[in-house]
């Protein structure tokens, strides 16, 4: 450990006020687990990455999962939301709780890596053939966890605390029609029994440098919010408007006037926001004014109080400006359960920022701009104080900017990620319980 000579009393007692789990060095124990997993986190990532599942189809990672933490000793929960794993890793001494979070799902994504590795699997999803694919790196966040689980029951006798290993299905969102996720492993209780001090997270990133940590206090990541506009006019010939009420001129009124809710109603000196029209359906033939047309699109806000107001703002734009044209508007916003802000503890955060330069480099750890996606990590975060942080995964030599991004069919996270992951999560983890556990 590097120790700094200070010439006045004064910092010298600033120093003494830190808390003493601010580690200015990697732990040698951190460092010897990341050797001595390194190999199997290469081998476990691998093999998820050929064999990658869908939301809540995750049956042969979980088994794999599962399968392992018995090895280990320790006796898993299975079956938490469909096919989540949780064990506890019980320390030889007192202290706090923690919970660890690795997702595991794939997308449907038809891989174009070239990868030696690559997927070859094959599914229907919503009625189209595609390929499978971990193109947002979950392969890489269930094999880190399972290489920590390693490293903590090896060094078990001295832990103060206990660790929850959570694998959480259905990241990405599940099929319509079934439930899923976060939200469900919470409505199922998993803190209920066992209710974590503090939880983390960590995801690979390919805005990010391999070798980069990245986190930030406070917002992290966006809430995402789908919504539903239905306008229901009444049909007529297009050659005679008047004989009817047309939907599309109504929705098309809405579209534009729903701009205005972000650029002119929005405190945007605060924090951003986005309002998203993806679809618009309506009409058959050329000539003929349809009775309906339906809306949908997503709302992206970092901020409780925005998010309501710009759902209450939508529902009025659209009840109101189809009003204007006679047309009845069901306005749905949102129309079903969205991600919360994913929210680092600003508290928590700043205790473990140190942990996270520790391992990468101080100059390593950066502040990502606030991120437009959606994790929903963010229920878990929520309940629990939670530092969430990113991983670089693109990389050296490769611009992250123009490299293939989360979600690419050629997003090809850099192995590396696996050991600074490893390296950044234990140390996290280790720096939290001796720290919390310390005089
Ligand atoms: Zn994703
Ligand atoms: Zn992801």
């Amino acid at each position: 450990m590097r120790r700094l000579v200070l010439p006045f009393t004064g910092a010298l007692l600033a120093l003494s006020a830190l808390p003493v789990h601010a580690q200015s060095a990697q732990r040698p124990e951190v460092a010897a687990a990341a050797k001595a997993e390194q190999a199997k986190l290469v081998a476990w990532r691998r093999d998820f990455h050929q064999n990658p599942e869908l939301s809540n189809r995750e049956q042969r990672t979980a088994a794999k999962v599962a399968e392992h933490l018995r090895a280990l000793g320790l006796k898993p929960q299975t079956g938490i939301a469909h096919h989540g794993v949780v064990a506890i890793i019980e320390g030889g001494k007192p202290g706090p709780k923690v919970a660890l979070r690795a997702d595991m799902d794939a997308l449907p994504v038809t891989e174009q890596t070239g990868l030696p590795f690559a997927s070859k699997v094959t599914t229907t999803f919503n009625g189209q053939t595609t390929g499978v694919m971990h193109a947002c790196g979950h392969d890489g966040h269930t094999s880190i966890l399972l290489g920590i689980a390693d490293a903590l029951v090896a060094m078990r006798k001295d832990l103060p605390g206990q660790v929850m290993l959570v694998f959480q299905p259905a990241e990405e969102g599940v099929p319509p029609g079934e439930n899923g996720g976060a939200p469900m492993m919470l409505e199922e209780g998993v803190f209920k029994t066992f209710r974590p001090d503090a939880i983390f997270g960590l995801h690979v990133f390919s805005t990010l440098q391999a070798g980069q940590l990245g986190v930030r206090q406070g917002p992290m990541l966006a809430a995402s919010d789908r919504f539903t506009i239905k306008v229901h006019g009444r049909q007529t010939h297009g050659s005679r408007p008047w004989g009817g009420i047309d939907p599309i001129v109504a929705a098309a009124d809405m579209v534009g006037t729903a701009q205005t809710i972000v650029s002119r109603r929005t405190d945007l000196a605060k924090l951003p926001a986005v309002v998203t029209f993806g679809t618009v359906h309506g009409g058959i033939r050329f000539n003929i004014i349809p009775d309906d047309v339906e809306l949908s699109g997503t709302i992206r806000t970092f901020d409780l109080g925005m998010r309501e107001k710009i759902f209450a703002d939508l529902k009025n734009v659209a009840e109101h400006v189809g009003a204007a044209h006679g047309a009845k508007v069901e306005a749905l916003v949102p129309d079903a359960k969205g991600n919360p802000v994913t929210m680092n503890d600003p508290e928590l955060t700043a205790r473990m920022r140190p942990s996270l330069e520790a391992v990468a480099g101080k100059d390593n750890v950066v502040e990502p701009p606030l991120q437009m996606g959606a994790e929903d990590y963010a229920y878990f975060a929520r309940e629990i104080p939670s530092m969430y942080f990113f991983v670089g995964a693109t990389a050296k030599g490769i611009d992250p900017l123009t490299a293939p991004s989360n979600h690419s069919p050629q997003f090809d996270m850099d192995e590396s990620a696996l050991d600074l992951g490893l390296r950044a999560m234990l140390q996290v983890t280790l720096d939290y319980l001796h720290g919390a556990s310390a005089p």
